[in-house]
């Protein structure tokens, strides 16, 4: 079918992708921006540095393979390059947790994870046919049905036209006999439907679990692994229901990192990707049952805190804001320490408002304000707004 010569084609357009990347040096697990580091001794040249970096990764993905005894394939090479440039948080964990569990890779254990790999990726082929799956079985049942309900009305129709020939006296037999055969139809039209419903059940059951993973996939940010903004939704009205039930404040807050196209601009889209990471991470660490952080797009993202007044957000939002701003950053691929990375937040009262929307858009404007007024830092939507 076609779903397999697609994955196959996308792998390996998703290694020649990633050789070329790594190739034109923009990706690598050693250029994380490190956090308070020294910055490097600055020997030799740009370029010469760039040729040492490509070198050293060359020869960790030969260490990794030869260590673990893996074949010299594609699949292998794919596999140590994402996990080495950390370009796939997936494939990161996975390795990390074999290791530790284990201490030891296998092939078939690659290959299992570059298959778990292709398999949570929910392409829109997939969607699709999984959508017209779900339609056929929606068809498929209404016909039984609708089957099953002439059936009965076909049975009690005879039944009746059979009943009015019993009288008393007379010879019932061969209207009996009727009867009979009549009802023994019916209990195994009834047996056959029962059969064809258990197994439109079964495949029901198989698309659920499908659709559970797509949607999974849907509602999470791919560079981050944060909830998105269609997660967010969902989120803040499953708390603004919490927060109203128990009498709970709740306030969101807009966090935008300041002059993040300066970063992608001096430093490119990869270390930019690596700092919208980190940024995630720091704001991840606040999460638990009664903080949700998620991405809402770019370089923004958006905190929801259950059981803090808006003044003690932005107290919660200023500590991250004030950590991420004393942080020395330093972009490992040329050793650079980079300019400091702040982002400026606006905070607002959900419950300050009729409608959340408009807190989230109060919250914005403060957002707004933070940055007029010189970025790196959290304002309050005064609630009047
Ligand atoms: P401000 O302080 O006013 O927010 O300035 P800014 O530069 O952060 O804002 P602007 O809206 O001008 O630019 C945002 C940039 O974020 C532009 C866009 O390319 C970049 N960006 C958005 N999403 C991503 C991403 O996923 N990765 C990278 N590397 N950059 C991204
Ligand atoms: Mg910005
Ligand atoms: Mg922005």
């Amino acid at each position: 079918m076609t779903g397999a010569s697609t994955s196959t084609a996308g792998s390996h357009h998703g290694l020649t992708d990633r050789l070329s990347r790594w190739a034109r040096g923009l990706s690598g697990k050693p250029d994380e921006p490190q956090v308070e580091s020294e910055p490097r001794a600055r020997a030799g040249s740009a370029a010469s540095r760039e040729i040492n970096r490509r070198r050293r990764l060359y020869e960790e993905i030969g260490e990794f393979l030869f260590a673990h005894d893996l074949d010299l394939t594609p699949l292998n090479f794919g596999v140590a390059l994402d996990y080495l440039t950390g370009a796939s948080i997936g494939v990161e964990k996975a390795v990390q947790a074999v290791l530790m569990e284990r201490g030891k890779i296998s092939n078939a254990w690659m290959e299992s994870l570059a298959a778990s790999q292709r398999a949570d990726e929910v392409t829109p082929d997939a969607l699709a046919s999984m959508l017209d799956k779900v339609e056929e079985n929606l068809d498929e049942f209404t016909g039984l049905m609708t089957e099953s309900r002439n059936s009965a009305k076909d049975y009690g129709a005879a039944l009746q036209e059979q009943a009015k020939g019993l009288a008393a006296g007379a010879d019932n037999e061969p209207i009996l006999a009727r009867l009979v055969s009549l009802t023994r139809s019916m209990v195994e039209k009834t047996r056959q439907v029962e059969t064809q419903l258990r197994e439109n059940q079964k495949q029901t059951q198989a698309l659920k679990s499908s659709l559970e993973t797509a949607r999974r996939a849907a509602e999470h940010d791919h560079l981050t692994g944060l909830p998105n903004r269609r997660a967010f939704e969902g989120v803040l009205r499953e708390e603004l229901k919490l927060a109203k039930e128990g009498d709970e404040q709740l306030s969101v807050a807009f966090c935008d990192i300041d002059h993040f196209k300066l970063v992608n601009d001096t430093h490119g889209h990869e270390t930019g990707d690596r700092v919208l990471k980190f940024v995630a991470g720091l704001l991840a660490k606040a999460s638990d049952d009664r903080c949700h952080v998620a991405r809402h797009g770019g370089e923004e993202f958006v905190m929801l805190f259950r059981g803090k007044t808006a003044a003690e957000t932005c107290e919660a939002v200023d500590a991250v804001r004030e950590d991420l701003a004393n942080r020395s950053l330093v972009n490992r691929t040329n050793g650079e320490r980079m300019e400091r990375v702040s982002f400026s937040a606006g905070v607002a009262n959900v419950l300050a408002y009729d409608d959340p929307r408009a807190a989230l858009k109060a919250a914005d404007r403060a957002l707004y304000l933070a940055k007029e007024h010189g970025r790196n830092r959290v304002y309050l939507a005064a609630e009047a707004d």
